[in-house]
């Protein structure tokens, strides 16, 4: 059984999108001095040795969330950032073969339909990850310089509490994390709080649009998207806030309620198991 290669593909200069086996998506920046990780997968396959195959920079690692599908291969890296808001959710996942197997088991199939489950599961390392790092704070407005690139976090609350977007100024990309996939899951069992905070975060994302081209999302795009996504979400949780319903509807990766609009889906009233109630 021959294992897969990570897909990786240069979506602009110095910068690479790294698909976790179509699972999740991580991304690497390089600037004359630094080199920024942007999030780290379920840790599968060996991606501190992929990285080190593109730059050979020092590697800083950013998480734009705590979510467990997110952040498996930050403890390779000594420098790590996160928004302390995210920090107990971080903590709350078990990182290492259980997540993985839980999210080749139930994401696999969906998103990844070409390779088997049992080759997904045979990239999850024999050793254990090193434990998660202490997160350095970050929070609306930091920059980093990566050395001639400097790259702005822009708090986007909604998936998270301490979701993050990560604006490089240079290649005029939006990193969004989970804060603007194909779905958008909105925690908050209160449907109309949940969907205002969500309204609130892709207003504050569009606002600053003529700042970037594109948007890099957290899941599924093996491309730079479409910026228009956030246009499509600000017109769908109008609708909803308006007094629109979706539909109950349940697949292997999520239950609840979900509205489409566009090229987006809002699920809201979301009815899930703890590990799958956040994560995308
Ligand atoms: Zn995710």
């Amino acid at each position: 059984m021959s294992k897969p290669e990570r897909i990786i593909v240069q979506i602009a200069p110095k910068t690479w999108l790294m698909s976790e086996y179509k699972l999740v998506n991580t991304y690497l920046l390089e600037g004359e001095d630094t080199a920024m990780l942007i999030d780290g997968g379920i840790g599968i396959g060996d991606l501190a040795a992929d990285v080190k195959k593109l730059t050979d920079k020092p590697v800083i690692f950013v998480a734009t969330h705590g979510d467990g599908d997110h952040i498996a291969a930050a403890g390779f890296y000594q420098r790590a950032y996160m928004n302390p808001l995210d920090l107990d959710r971080c903590r709350s996942f078990p990182i290492g073969r259980e997540m993985a197997e839980f999210c080749i088991r139930t994401r696999g199939p969906i998103r990844n339909p070409e390779t088997p489950v049992p080759v997904l599961m045979s990239l999850i390392p024999d050793a254990p990850l090193p434990p998660l790092p202490e997160f350095q704070p970050i929070s609306d407005g930091y920059v980093f310089d990566l050395g001639g690139r400097s790259v702005e976090v822009i708090h986007t609350p909604g998936h998270s509490e301490g979701s993050c977007c990560l604006l490089d100024k240079n290649t005029r990309l939006l990193f969004c994390g989970d804060a603007c996939n194909d779905r958008l899951l909105v925690g908050n069992p209160d449907r109309n709080e949940g969907l205002r905070q969500s309204l609130a975060t892709f207003e504050k994302m569009w606002a600053r649009e003529q700042e970037f081209d594109y948007i890099c999302q957290g899941h599924d795009a093996l491309d730079k998207s479409d910026k228009s996504f956030i246009s499509d979400y600000i017109q769908a949780i109008g609708d909803l806030l308006a007094g629109a319903e979706g539909q109950p509807r349940t697949d292997a990766m999520h239950s609840g309620t979900m509205y489409p609009k566009g090229k987006v889906m809002v699920w809201y009233n979301m009815n899930m198991s703890r590990m799958r109630s956040g994560e995308n």
